[in-house]
């Protein structure tokens, strides 16, 4: 019988939520350290323009910030702001030796040179991973930012399957802040990584051959059951917003890049979407605040946190 259709019992859910309220906590716990040590680790966070899904992030960075007992900055700048003053505002941030965190909310308006902008913000304060000089750490295996998502994936693959060490692992999208330092992070990890996308021949063979596939795409269930290794562990990363005229009319809902119930019924373990990779990737950028304030204070990051 096909190993797809024999029965097997249904993959194991990740709960990224409930890990990262551990995580959290466990933050929490080093802010307080910090403080007793005289540094109260600063995140200052920068938007530009209204776009509503970045005020939600935005919002919910705020929140987690207080929540974890640090010092969190908004700067809400008006669409039309030129791009000289972004960089003064992140010149002024990079001096402010509160401040031990910036986050330029991405997209920018179509005037700003987003690239210029990540380029501006000094590395060590990156703690969104983006700047080229983490970038090339990571990619050298130096001690360096690494981007919260891919961060927060590589933490629950850790946990769910302890050492990595010569797993097959396929990673679906190859953009700077997710699917490249994904397969970084793997690499770093001793898997052997495919780093597929939309030029990628015969892609669904290429993710039956994956002990880990990661999907980071944007599309709605693109990631099929029937391309999914009996037993893989599978890090969904996608957020979609489909309709969902069930919920009322206008109303959308959440899905991720896989297909959760086929891929469910194949996968050893699966993260959901939504409260999977997303709730990790806040606590991944509290988490390198933490880090960066240590470093900047001249201490040793916690090496729980250490990657
Ligand atoms: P990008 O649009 O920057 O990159 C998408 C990648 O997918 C590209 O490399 C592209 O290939 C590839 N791709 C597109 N279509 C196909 C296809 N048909 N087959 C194979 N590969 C394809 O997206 P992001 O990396 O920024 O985000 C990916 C998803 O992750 C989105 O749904 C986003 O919302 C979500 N996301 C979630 C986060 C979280 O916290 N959970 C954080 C960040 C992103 P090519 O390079 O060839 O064009």
């Amino acid at each position: 019988m096909d190993q797809q259709t024999s029965a097997r019992a249904p993959a194991r859910i990740i709960d990224g939520k409930a890990f990262a309220a551990s995580l959290r906590a466990r933050i929490a716990g080093h802010v307080t350290a910090l403080k007793a040590q005289g540094v109260t680790p600063g995140l200052a966070v920068v938007l530009v323009g209204e776009d509503p899904a970045s005020e939600v992030y935005v919002r919910n960075k705020g929140v987690a910030t207080a929540e974890a007992g640090m010092q969190g900055v908004e700067h809400k700048l008006p669409a039309e702001t030129p791009e000289a003053d972004l960089l003064a505002l992140v010149a002024r941030l990079n001096a402010d030796p509160a401040v031990h965190g910036i986050l330029v909310q991405l997209p920018l308006p179509a005037h700003m040179d987003a690239d210029k902008v990540i380029d501006a913000i000094a590395p060590e304060k990156d703690v969104d991973g983006f700047h080229v000089q983490n970038v090339g750490r990571l990619a050298t295996g130096m001690d360096a930012m690494v981007s919260c998502t891919p961060l927060g994936c590589l933490m629950m693959l850790r946990e769910a399957l302890g050492d990595l060490s010569g797993l097959e692992a396929v990673v679906v999208g190859r953009s700077n802040i997710v699917g490249k330092p994904m397969a970084q992070l793997l690499l770093r990890e001793n898997c052997t990584v495919t780093l597929a996308h939309s030029r990628t021949r015969d892609l669904a063979e290429v993710c039956r051959r994956a002990d880990i596939l990661v999907a980071a795409v944007g599309r709605p269930r693109m990631v099929q059951g029937d391309w999914v290794k009996p037993g893989a562990t599978v890090i969904d990363v996608g957020i979609n917003r489909i309709p969902a005229p069930e919920r009322g009319e206008g109303r959308v809902r959440l899905v991720g890049d896989v297909d959760f119930d086929s891929a469910a019924k194949v996968a050893g373990a699966i993260t959901p979407v939504p409260g999977g990779v997303g709730p990790m990737t806040i606590a991944c950028l509290l988490a390198n605040t933490v880090i960066a304030a240590s470093r900047q204070a001249g201490l040793a990051p916690p090496a729980d946190l250490a990657y």
